[in-house]
């Protein structure tokens, strides 16, 4: 039995899931893990949201249904459901001290994932978790409408940069019109996932922008966010998010970097590249992961020693390949 299916039966068999995603969730990890939620409520299944960083602002207009806790529940539940996770270590603390492998389903898109459940099912060639909990919502027979059509397509849509990035299959396009076909408005749709900005964001990004710098021959375009700059323009860091694709749209850039400082010692970094770059393999090699054409990784050093390791390591290996 492929490990879809066995997934779908494990499913049918049990009633009480805890569902939860990685830290920070994106709209992949929110929209799958409410995606499936939708799909366990409408098979009468109970079960639990669970993410330590809770719902992310930008995502409020969506209907969740249940609560998603940011407090691990201290509920029994017969399996956890990880989505989006290619590392153990991203679901928060209090839930990796309690993990159980064989309690645990993993669905997940990243390469590389260790496999760290019960029943994996990891597929690097999918454009996005919500794109396997649409494929498993079809093979319970459902139709791909109303909220779980919804939520399904903001993680298709979000992981995929809207239909840009090199993850997008033709499958992903066949589902995101299923979800078109089933009722999707897609005006409303997009001015609640495109219209979320405040003033401040729109200035930090533009202070942010004006820092930009090129290095490595113009191969590197790298932007920086300090503490500083998100509390002068009273902001913070869920403010910074997609910054980095301003450098991978400059010409000749072949590694777009952010770096933006969380707190003091806590550097996030965000890497993006088309094509045949691989930046998977160098936030591999800086104890992160991601995907070919999209990784990240967090440092515990000053913004200006992440710097110049993120730049040696990248310019070493873009060395490499030319
Ligand atoms: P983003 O830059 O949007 O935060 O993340 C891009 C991709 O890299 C996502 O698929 C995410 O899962 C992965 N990623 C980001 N940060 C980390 C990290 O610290 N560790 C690992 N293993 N993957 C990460
Ligand atoms: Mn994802």
């Amino acid at each position: 039995m492929t490990p879809r299916k066995q997934i779908a039966k494990t499913i049918e068999d049990y009633n009480h899931f805890l569902l939860t995603a990685h830290v920070n969730p994106d709209g992949d990890a929110i929209g799958s893990m409410i995606g499936l939620g939708h799909l366990l409520t409408r098979m009468g299944k109970e079960f639990t949201f669970y993410n330590p960083s809770g719902l992310p602002e930008r995502f409020a207009w969506l209907n969740t249904q249940e609560k998603i806790h940011s407090k691990l529940p201290q509920k029994e539940f017969e399996w956890i459901v990880v989505l989006d996770c290619g590392d153990g270590n991203r679901l928060g603390e209090d839930l990796e001290a309690k993990l159980l492998p064989e309690k645990i389903i993993n669905i997940d898109h990243h390469y590389g994932n260790p496999e760290f459940g019960n029943q994996n099912w990891i597929e690097p060639e999918r454009s996005s978790v919500g794109e396997m909990i649409a494929l498993l919502a079809k093979d319970l027979g459902m139709e791909l409408n109303s909220d779980l059509g919804e939520s399904l397509y903001l993680a298709m849509v979000t992981d995929t940069g809207s239909f840009t990035y090199s993850n997008t299959g033709q499958e992903t396009f066949y589902l995101a019109a299923e979800i078109l076909r089933a009722g999707l408005d897609l005006d409303n749709f997009n001015s609640h996932l495109f219209q979320q900005w405040s003033l401040n964001k729109v200035h930090l990004h533009g202070l942010a922008m004006q820092n930009t710098a090129l290095y490595s021959q113009g191969r590197i375009g790298m932007i920086k966010i300090s503490t500083e700059l998100m509390e002068r323009t009273h902001t913070s860091s869920e403010d910074c998010e997609g910054v980095v694709n301003y450098t991978r749209c400059i010409k000749g850039v072949k590694v777009a970097v952010s770096l933006r400082e969380e707190a003091k010692e806590n550097i996030k970094m965000s890497l993006r590249s088309w094509g045949e770059v691989d930046v998977n393999a160098i936030a591999h090699s800086l104890g992160g992961g991601g995907h070919r054409n999209a990784a990240g990784a967090t440092f515990h050093l000053p913004l200006q020693e992440a710097e110049s390791l993120v730049l040696q390591t990248i310019d070493k290996q873009l060395n490499a390949r030319d």
